[in-house]
């Protein structure tokens, strides 16, 4: 029995982009779940969550089992960053933002900037003074102390990629502001709610590298992988919330039907839905 999920991040309206993510995963799940990945507490809202769910039963995508909040989540994240911190794998970084960006060693990877290491190489003694002295921290994981094995992962065809483990360099497992992270909740949550396919779009492909590495750290055996099509606009470019004519929201307002709602998906597809799922 396939496991699925749509995790939309309820920072916006659903766009026709995340209609076809929902559509992919109920096509492929026999039981599909719904996500709200709303661990960033100043750009998420209950509000959009709400809309969410409501163009989600409009579009007619029924989803089984209860909402999961990942808000609601943090104690599952803390014992994941407590598994990691007795490993001796996470080390505090107290580097901004800006600061890492003008690192000139730093190489340009998928994320921005690759993280050059500086906090890695701090002493202990280092480490407690700045913590003592009140400085915020992230945790980022050590991946050279990680004593990887060649990783991979499969994806729904049984096709098998190589992980490439510094692809993202020494990642944020644990941001400043929320002690957890994108990838972090991700991973835990994926294995907790048993998921055994995750769908979502190409644009996220890049992240399963370091997923892949977090799921060895844990002990958590990986689950596969749909990296769908996306949408795109006129000129090929994919959606984003900014994109608010694409709104599901707007859509419906403006007297769409859901059929009409699909039939501009598959447009910005430039293909079938169905020849994405094969259903
Ligand atoms: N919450 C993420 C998003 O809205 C998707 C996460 C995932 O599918 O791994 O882009």
């Amino acid at each position: 029995m396939e496991t699925t999920r749509f995790a939309p991040s309820p920072t916006g309206y659903l766009h026709l982009g995340h209609a076809f993510a929902a559509w992919v995963a109920r096509q492929l799940g026999h039981r599909m779940l719904v996500r709200i990945e709303d661990i960033d507490g100043t750009r998420s809202s209950e509000a959009f969550t709400q809309a969410i769910l409501e163009d989600l039963a409009w579009l007619e995508i029924a989803w089984d089992g209860e909402v999961v909040r990942q808000s609601e989540r943090m104690e599952a994240y803390r014992s994941a960053v407590e598994s990691l911190q007795s490993q001796s794998l996470l080390y505090p970084c107290f580097c901004t933002r800006k600061e890492i960006h003008a690192s000139v060693e730093a190489p340009h990877g998928p994320a921005g900037s690759i993280y050059p290491g500086t906090c890695r190489e701090r002493t202990p003694a280092e480490r407690n003074r700045l913590v003592r002295e009140g400085k915020p921290y992230a945790l980022r994981l050590d991946v050279g102390a990680c004593k990887l094995p060649p990783l991979f992962w499969e994806d729904w065809n049984g096709k098998r990629h190589t992980t490439e483990p510094y692809r993202f360099g020494d990642f944020v497992v644990a941001r400043k502001e929320t002690r957890t992270s994108y990838h972090l909740a991700v991973v835990v949550d994926d294995s907790w709610q048993g998921v055994s396919l995750v769908t979502r779009g190409k644009d996220l492909e890049e992240a399963t590298h370091a997923q892949s590495v977090l799921q060895h750290v844990l002990g958590i055996a990986p689950p596969r992988y749909l990296h769908h099509h996306l949408v795109t606009d006129k000129e090929g470019r994919r959606l984003t919330k900014r994109d608010g004519d694409t709104a599901i929201r707007l859509l419906r307002e403006r007297g769409w039907s859901p059929e009409r709602v699909w039939a501009a998906v598959e447009r910005g597809l430039g293909r079938p839905r169905r020849s994405v799922t094969g259903t």
